[in-house]
C-alpha cells in the first residue's frame, strides 16, 4: 500500500476481519453425523467433538434452500508488541498470523 512499516506499527492498534455466514432454518434443519476423522481434518480438536451436533440444510416454505438469515463472525487481533515488531521487520501475513495464534487469538475458521 506504500505505507512504511514503522508508520503501520506505530498507528495500528487492532485489525478486524469479518465474514457473513448463512444460518440454517430452525424449522427444517436436520441433524447429520460426520466422521471424527473428517471433522479433525477440517480443524476441529478431539475435545470439541464430544458434544458436537451438526446440522444440514433441508428447505421448507419458511426459508430459501434450508437457509434463513445471516450471522457475522469476526477475527480481532490487537497489535501486540511482538506483532508490532514483526510489522516493522517486514514479516509477511503468514508469520504475523502465527504470532497472533501464539498469543491466543482465534482466526475466522476457528
Ligand atoms: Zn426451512
Amino acid at each position: 500500500m506504500g505505507v512504511a512499516p514503522y508508520h503501520l506499527a506505530s498507528t495500528l492498534s487492532l485489525v478486524i476481519a469479518q465474514r457473513l455466514l448463512r444460518t440454517l432454518c430452525n424449522r427444517c434443519k436436520k441433524p447429520v453425523k460426520l466422521s471424527s476423522r473428517a471433522l479433525i481434518q477440517e480443524g476441529f480438536s478431539q475435545g470439541q467433538l464430544d458434544n458436537l451436533q451438526l446440522f444440514a440444510p433441508v428447505g421448507c416454505d419458511h426459508c430459501l434452500a434450508g437457509y434463513k438469515g445471516r450471522l457475522g463472525i469476526y477475527e480481532t487481533v490487537p497489535i501486540t508488541e511482538a506483532i508490532s515488531r514483526a510489522i516493522i521487520n517486514g514479516e509477511n501475513s503468514i508469520q504475523i498470523a502465527e504470532l497472533a495464534s501464539k498469543a491466543g487469538f482465534n482466526n475466522l475458521r476457528q
